[in-house]
């Protein structure tokens, strides 16, 4: 992409949707540069979405390589395996040009901040137990930071709690109600340039051990040993999901409201990708469990657009495009200080 002799480049980190960033990117005419950890620039060789890797030994060493970032005029694109490595202060310290608002990533990677902004927003949200001895019903064990929820634990109760929470010494966590429904992350997108909301998509996870319970009958998860059947998170994958029609309206609300509420909390507020971690009850209720103010890795069966981006762009348009025709429209208008944080 070339503005007068400014030639912008599109640069991420080598995980997560890397290759659907690079990929969009690609589509939309910049030139790409993947970092990647020595030892894993394969993937992004092969599926030749990089035009330049630069290979760096340990994410420690990111700081080492801004300034060759910087003489390449790139503009980084974080995704959660990028704020897992960097860590949200270090992110605020980047020197290179950043896609996004840097001042939103505190209120996402604090649990009470997080929860303020999406009381504020209006959202059914699960209650949180400050007291463990008041946990009346089955509630999930959080700890901070993204984790991918490996290490999360339920409990049925107080007791049950305080014997599961001795083996997790001196973390902080939040305890929360147990929802049950079925989950629905919805994929969002909102630019600061045509000041539109757009539905992207939604995706379910596939979670290890959780999602291979059902596998087997009660009697005989009875007989395996207990930390075997002791649920856990671990992601492993994501899988595509439409929803019902007659409930995307809310979504729409819920992410609107979303907006307007981080606004108000960090100016410019929250833009480009975001996704609403939702479960839907059997009385239809959708309750919101967790934000996440980027791109999520559950737009990656979407390379090749979803069925509402289809709906909308008649063709292919993932989030990582989607990004990258924001930075796009951004430059042809003389306003990239607006999507950069
Ligand atoms: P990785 O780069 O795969 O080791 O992941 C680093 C962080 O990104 C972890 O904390 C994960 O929780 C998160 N992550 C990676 N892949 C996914 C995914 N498919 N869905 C949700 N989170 C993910
Ligand atoms: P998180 O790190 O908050 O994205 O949560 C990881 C996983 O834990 C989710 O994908 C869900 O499977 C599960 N989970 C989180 N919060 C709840 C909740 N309040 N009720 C039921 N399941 C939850």
């Amino acid at each position: 992409m070339v503005r007068g002799d400014m030639k912008y480049k599109i640069a991420t980190i080598g995980s997560h949707s890397a290759l659907q960033i690079l990929k969009g990117a690609k589509d939309e005419g910049f030139e790409t540069i993947a970092i990647c950890i020595k030892g894993k620039e394969k993937i992004y060789e092969s599926f030749k979405v990089a035009d330049e890797i630069i290979s760096i030994s340990g994410y420690s060493y990111f700081k080492d390589i801004q300034n060759k970032l910087l003489n390449r005029n790139a503009i980084i694109i974080p995704h959660a395996s990028f704020i897992a490595y960097i860590g949200h202060e270090g992110v605020e310290k980047l020197k290179v040009p950043y896609y996004g608002n840097k001042k939103i990533l505190k209120w996402e990677s604090d649990r009470s901040l997080e929860r303020r902004w999406l009381k504020q927003a209006n959202l059914k949200l699960p209650k949180i137990f400050s007291n463990p001895q008041d946990i009346d019903r089955p509630v999930i064990v959080k700890f901070h930071g993204a984790d991918g929820g490996a290490g999360y634990f339920l409990a049925k109760n107080h007791k049950d709690f305080k014997k599961k929470i001795k083996l997790h010494h001196k973390k902080r966590y939040v305890i929360q109600e147990y929802i049950l429904g079925v989950h629905m992350y919805a994929h969002y997108f909102y630019s600061p340039i045509t000041h539109e909301l757009e539905i992207m998509g939604f995706d379910k996870r596939y979670e290890s051990n959780v999602d291979s319970l059902g596998r087997i009958s009660a009697r005989d998860q009875m007989a395996l040993p207990k930390e075997q059947v002791d649920p856990s998170y671990l992601i492993v994958g994501n899988m595509p999901i439409v929803v019902r029609e007659s409930y995307l309206p809310k979504y729409m609300e819920m992410g609107q409201s979303v907006i307007e509420v981080s606004k108000k909390i960090a100016s410019p507020g929250l833009f480009g990708p975001f996704c609403l971690e939702t479960i839907i009850t059997p009385e239809g209720e959708i309750i919101c469990f967790e934000i996440s103010a980027r791109i999520v890795a559950g737009t990656n069966p979407y390379v090749n657009g979803s069925p509402y981006t289809w709906l909308k762009y008649n063709e292919p348009m993932s989030t990582g495009r989607r990004i990258a025709r924001d930075i796009k429209q951004a430059i042809q208008q003389g306003k990239l200080k607006d999507v950069l944080g």
